[in-house]
């Protein structure tokens, strides 16, 4: 950030009085921008004994296959940030079931909430962000080419679960780490962006 969003003066990297962190401050306004996590919402659309991947059509790892999910937006809920994204990347609607994942990314500062969710219909086609979205098994998911560590972890964890005949809430750390022991040698070689799990 280098310029106040209030009223275009450049502003300041300081710890403000009384505060432990440094902050962008306008010494104009006297404005201070905090800046917070992001909280990237999804979902595991089911339908019968499959489950909804969409393939990237945007970077990072464009090609890969990942759940839907995106940032949460301003005034809505969780629960409709999962629908709304399941929408927009693989045209599915769905009914959000139960939160199931919560994974923090601290070196990154987001973290990732995924739901279970129930396909209505099984309809669906590729948003804008996908080249393409299909139905897999679980003997079919392409753990190959799965595009991040959270998403391969998400379906994992369903797995077990359902093989298990009951779901649990599902919750950890992802360290910088973690992130390149989870990626196959596939997805190793393609061209990637260090800062997106
Ligand atoms: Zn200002």
């Amino acid at each position: 950030m280098n310029y106040c969003s209030h009223c275009g003066a450049p502003v300041h990297l300081k710890i403000p009085a009384g505060d432990t962190l440094p902050r962008y401050v306008c010494e104009a306004c006297h404005t201070v921008h905090y800046q917070n996590p992001k909280l990237i919402v999804g979902c595991i659309p089911v339908w019968q004994d499959r489950i909804l991947l969409c393939r990237r059509a945007i970077e990072p790892r464009r090609g890969f296959w990942t759940l839907p999910a995106g940032f949460m937006e301003n005034g809505e809920t969780t629960g409709q940030a999962a629908k709304r994204e399941t929408y927009e990347e693989a045209r599915a609607d769905v009914e959000i079931e139960a939160p199931f994942a919560l994974f923090n990314l601290p070196h990154i500062s987001q973290v990732y909430l995924m739901f279970r969710a129930r396909m209505v219909r099984p309809d669906f086609a590729p948003g804008e962000e996908s080249l393409d979205v299909s139905l897999f098994r679980e003997a079919e998911i392409p753990w190959e080419t799965i595009a991040f560590r959270t998403v391969r972890d998400t379906l994992e964890r369903y797995f077990t679960d359902r093989a298990a005949g009951h779901y649990q809430f599902h919750f950890a750390d992802v360290g910088p780490s973690d992130l390149n022991a989870a990626q196959a040698p596939s997805a190793r070689a393609a061209p990637a962006s260090g800062a997106t799990p």
